[in-house]
């Protein structure tokens, strides 16, 4: 077994959902980093790890975020990324480096990564759905000093083409008001929740309903 695969099978034993590789170069061209601008983190040489997480819609709290804290389901992955990392140098004498969550510290595009390691695919909803997991599922990623081959990118299947679409009619701040995903509409529903929030001493609930309402991908 190569380094890369035995990487995935430790990150599945330390708690992932999913795992997967991409060469770091790659993302340069990610559809984020055309449409957005770059990354935060760019490498020319090794690869990205992408670890995924399972949040199962039966606990929602793994997702209440806490100023300056993330959330309970960041924080493991979180934990498995260090972990990963400290087998990395120990058992194989191979840098890693934990990347932080958002590109504007230094981060990447984890919804492109996940989609380029071949994890899953980008849903109408503009989520990656994950077979097993559906939309319920988070990242995060390592930059590894590893070369890896380039996976073959998840396509998203007929089904989410001739589903009825819910996540998109279904959205409270119409995000999807001509079938494309608007950030900004989106943005405000955080904004109503963290003044929702605001002297309430709770983590915020933020809104799902575009993840939970999809049928896709959750029975594998
Ligand atoms: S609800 Fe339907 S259209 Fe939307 S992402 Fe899921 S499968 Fe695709
Ligand atoms: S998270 Fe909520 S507000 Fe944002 S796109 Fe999804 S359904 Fe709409």
């Amino acid at each position: 077994m190569g380094v890369a695969a035995e990487a995935v099978k430790m990150a599945r034993e330390l708690g992932a959902t999913v795992a997967g590789f991409v060469p770091a170069k790659s993302l340069k061209n990610s559809p984020s980093a055309r449409s957005a601008g770059p990354p935060g983190f760019r490498a020319g040489t090794g690869s990205i790890m992408v670890l995924g997480l399972y949040h199962d819609p039966e606990h929602p709290e793994m997702d209440w975020w806490e100023e300056g804290a993330s959330t309970p389901g960041d924080r493991m992955l979180q934990q498995i990324a260090e972990a990963l990392r400290k087998w990395l140098k120990e058992v194989h004498r191979i840098d890693a480096r934990v990347l932080p969550y958002q590109v504007h510290d230094g981060g990447i595009y984890l919804k492109d990564a996940a989609v380029m390691a071949g994890l899953g695919f980008i849903g109408r909803n503009n989520l990656v759905i994950v077979p097993g997991s559906g939309a319920s599922i988070r990242f995060r990623a390592l930059w590894v000093d590893l070369e890896v081959p380039k996976p073959r990118a998840g396509r998203r299947p007929a089904f989410c083409e001739e589903c009825p679409a819910p996540c998109q009619t279904k959205c409270p701040m119409h995000a999807f008001v001509d079938g494309r995903y608007h950030r900004a509409e989106c943005l405000k529903r955080i904004d109503v929740n963290k003044k929702t929030a605001t002297g309430e001493r709770r983590p915020l609930d933020h809104c799902r309903v575009c993840e939970l309402v999809c049928p896709s991908g959750r029975d594998g």
